[in-house]
């Protein structure tokens, strides 16, 4: 079987939903569920409505339910008519209806619980997947609706709720059994807890969804759907001569994710990457066009991409006593530890260490903590450039090519990445879109 995942942009209107379906249709062999996100920005349309709500502002509140509504049912008319249309009509006025009465109960009493938010929130993943159902059916396919609140079994944390693995793999086995020529239809984002009241998985919770049900099934692909040629070899708009990564593995996914670049996060998919089940990404508007293969191995080692990240601090501390004093670094990151804060690149000498953090609302705490243990120096305004690719290293070659570079772009710390996936360069923040233009003709022309 396969999972394919549908985002917002995927199945924003009645075109989108046609294309995401005749790309299904394509794969009905595979035995394929299907699992949506809300159409593009319905799940933000519904955050404001608790938002006016919880203000007072009741009939504002309804107004953009009101809106929500005749989008989906515009919808509905393009595409459905008959039993298939009273279908989808009937259940969008029961979504509908039932997210009015939440609404009016939070307005009246000025407040959200997180319950009542999720229920709000999780209307959109159910208003699009009865939209792709009654489609669905409409041309002639073998669908079920399925929904997720009674499959994805979670704890109480509304909004960013942990899925019970056991629970949720015994539900859905009972709940599907994937074959040829059947669709599945499920919403990604969505699942409930124990007192089966609707949970959320967090913002773009859908991917987390698909990977679920594929390592559940043992799913032989994932295919993530989006409006991208897959992940790139770097940002697009900043390079417009970037290409679509065609294999990169898992690993270097989780650097490049890591160092600031929008892909499907590693942690997104953890359970199609613990089955190592290949996750593709690929564009809905080219779907016989380029994509990009997330798997355990590649191909092909060698630079995969070019990373950057913004708004990087660093801070050295200077301290004699450091050498041959046992529990040193141990006790310095204990300090970063106690107020919250990650270290991401670190580099170190026999009297110093040098540190990069993305965070610095405790700045001044750390500060005040490092200089019971040397004297401390803070630079801001940096930024890393990266560079992502398994084993490229082992090739002095392209580190001398990376310097020349980046020759003229003042250097302050480099950390070639314990696991040889990536090569990080402290660069002044100023100089860091040059210095990823520089690099990305260095290697990829
Ligand atoms: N609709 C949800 C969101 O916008 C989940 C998703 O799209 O993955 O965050
Ligand atoms: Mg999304």
């Amino acid at each position: 079987m396969i999972v394919l995942k549908f985002g917002g942009t995927s199945v924003q209107d009645s075109a989108s939903m046609n294309r995401a379906l005749a790309i299904t249709a394509e794969r009905i062999d595979k035995a394929p569920v299907l699992i949506s996100s809300a159409m593009a920005k319905i799940t933000d349309s519904l955050i404001e409505t608790t938002v006016e709500a919880v203000a007072g502002n009741g009939t504002r509140a309804l107004e953009i339910v009101d809106a929500i509504k005749e989008r989906h049912l515009k919808c509905a008319y393009e595409f459905l008519k008959g039993k298939n249309l009273d279908y989808a009509g009937s259940r969008i006025n029961e979504i509908i209806t039932e997210l009015r009465s939440i609404l009016r109960g939070c307005a009246y009493l000025k407040e959200c619980s997180p319950q009542s938010y999720d229920a709000v929130i999780s209307c959109g993943e159910l208003l699009s997947t009865v939209l792709l159902h009654a489609r669905a059916l409409e041309m002639g396919i073998d669908a079920v609706w399925l929904d997720s609140r009674q499959l994805i079994k979670t704890d109480s944390v509304y909004g960013e709720a942990s899925v019970d693995f056991e629970l949720t793999a015994a539900a859905v086995r009972n709940a599907i059994s994937p074959q040829p020529g059947k669709l599945y239809i499920a919403q990604g984002f969505i699942g409930s807890d124990s007192n089966s009241l609707t949970t959320t998985l967090g913002r773009g919770g859908s991917d987390y969804s698909a990977a679920i049900f594929g390592s559940i099934l043992d799913a032989r692909e994932i295919q993530i759907w989006t409006d991208v040629n897959g992940i790139m070899t770097t940002d697009p708009r900043l390079v417009p001569e970037a290409k679509t990564i065609n294999e990169i593995s898992y690993e270097e996914a989780a650097e490049l994710a890591f160092f600031g670049a929008k892909v499907v996060h590693p942690a997104t998919i953890q359970p199609a990457v613990s089955k190592k089940i290949p996750v593709t990404v690929l564009n809905t508007r080219d779907p016989e066009g380029i994509f990009t293969r997330i798997a355990e191995k590649t191909a092909y080692e060698g630079l995969k991409a070019i990373s950057g990240k913004k708004n990087v601090t660093l801070v050295t501390v200077v301290s004699s006593r450091m050498m041959n004093a046992v529990g040193f670094l141990a006790r310095l990151f204990a300090i970063f530890q106690d107020h919250n804060t990650s270290v991401d690149l670190v580099s170190t000498s026999e009297v110093s260490v040098s540190m990069t953090i993305n965070k610095t609302d405790k700045l001044a705490e750390i500060k005040a903590d490092l200089e019971k243990l040397g004297s401390v120096s803070i630079e801001e305004d940096k930024a890393i450039v990266c560079l992502v690719g398994k084993g490229i290293w082992k090739d002095s070659r392209n580190i001398t090519k990376a310097f020349a570079a980046l020759e003229g772009t003042k250097i302050r710390m480099i950390s070639l990445g314990a696991s040889d996936t990536n090569l990080s360069a402290l660069v002044p923040s100023h100089k860091l879109n040059e210095a990823i233009v520089a690099l990305h003709k260095a290697f990829f022309g």
